[in-house]
């Protein structure tokens, strides 16, 4: 019998996901990598930094490398951080070989959908670009029509697919849609890498996106987490110290809380989400601390790494 060899295809590459806050980027690269990487929130803004989620998907034909890149959003600049997080969104545009643009189906476009499609638009090189239409689990089929009808005529080079990201709805026809786009080429990361973040960076996360849960609207935006220490304890489990930083006296005053309270409740939600993200145990200490300015202060800001 003569061997019919059948070239395996090797493809890997970047995807920028692209979308305004809460429309679902965090949700989707979670349950595609399988894993609690990206923080995910009710509430926008708690993705500060560029993550990766990296899937390798491997059968009898190709051999692909999908490597997501989780990016802060695009804001208007309305302080020294949100202009830092608009430049690395337009350099986080062009270093891709693919950009996925996250809508909320639920929801007309707004200013910032167009900021995005704008960006999208005046581009110096020439992407490849997916909308997917998420959250289509809201929605009946005659909304789904209109949606994809509309942003078919807004952006007539983009493939569109609609998924649910939470109900993992579509994920098979957006991967396959992914990485017939994707260039061909050798792996960047071992196959069963799924991040490129450190655990400790995750865990800092975590303690903001908690932080932002249990304050609400109390604090808006000005906390930033330092973790201090990560360090095996036993066997099963770590011990993680970690600092608050706030803006003002005041602003300390909400986050501690009557006798600790609300700083130990933070404390909790915050390590049961590490412990989920890490499996094991995990002993937290967290402290807060007042900070004048973080936010327009670019060594503080790089320190935290935004
Ligand atoms: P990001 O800011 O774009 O990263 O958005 P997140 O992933 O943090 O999600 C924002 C909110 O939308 C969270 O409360 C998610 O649970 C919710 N969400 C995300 N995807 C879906 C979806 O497919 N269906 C529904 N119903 N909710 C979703
Ligand atoms: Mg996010």
């Amino acid at each position: 019998m003569g061997e019919n060899k059948i070239q395996i295809k090797v493809k890997s590459g970047f995807i920028a996901v692209v979308g305004r806050p809460n429309v679902g980027k965090s949700t989707l690269i979670n349950s595609i990598i399988g894993q609690k990487i990206a923080a995910v929130s009710p509430r926008p803004q708690t993705t500060r930094k560029n993550q990766l989620g990296i899937l390798t998907v491997t059968n009898q034909y190709l051999n692909a490398q999908i490597i997501f890149i989780d990016t802060p959003g695009i804001h208007r600049p309305l302080h020294k951080l949100g202009e830092k997080m608009n430049r690395e969104a337009i350099e986080t545009l062009e270093n891709n070989d693919l950009i996925l643009l996250i809508v909320d189906a639920t929801q007309n476009p707004d200013e910032e959908d167009e900021t995005i499609i704008n960006l999208i638009s005046n581009l110096n090189r020439n992407i490849p670009v997916i909308i997917a239409l998420n959250k289509i689990d809201l929605l009946n089929d005659s909304n789904i029509k209109k949606q994809n009808s509309f942003w078919k005529k807004r952006m007539p080079i983009a493939e569109i697919i609609p998924i649910s990201a939470a109900m993992g709805r579509n994920f098979d026809e957006l991967l396959n849609k992914i990485i017939a786009l994707l260039p061909e080429g050798m792996h960047f990361y071992p196959e069963d890498q799924v991040t490129d973040l450190y655990e400790r960076e995750i865990a800092a996360d975590l303690i903001r996106v908690s932080a932002l849960k249990i304050l609400r609207d109390e604090i808006p935006h000005g906390i930033a987490i330092r973790i201090d220490q990560y360090s095996e304890r036993d066997e099963n489990g770590a011990y993680i110290e970690a600092t608050v930083f706030v803006e003002r006296e005041s602003h300390k005053a909400i986050v501690v809380g009557k006798r600790g309270k609300m700083i130990k409740k933070i404390g909790t939600t915050a390590r049961l989400e590490i412990e989920k993200m890490s499996s094991r145990k995990i002993y937290l200490r967290l402290n807060v601390k007042v900070r004048k300015d973080w936010r327009n202060d670019e060594k503080v800001l790089r320190r935290f790494g935004y």
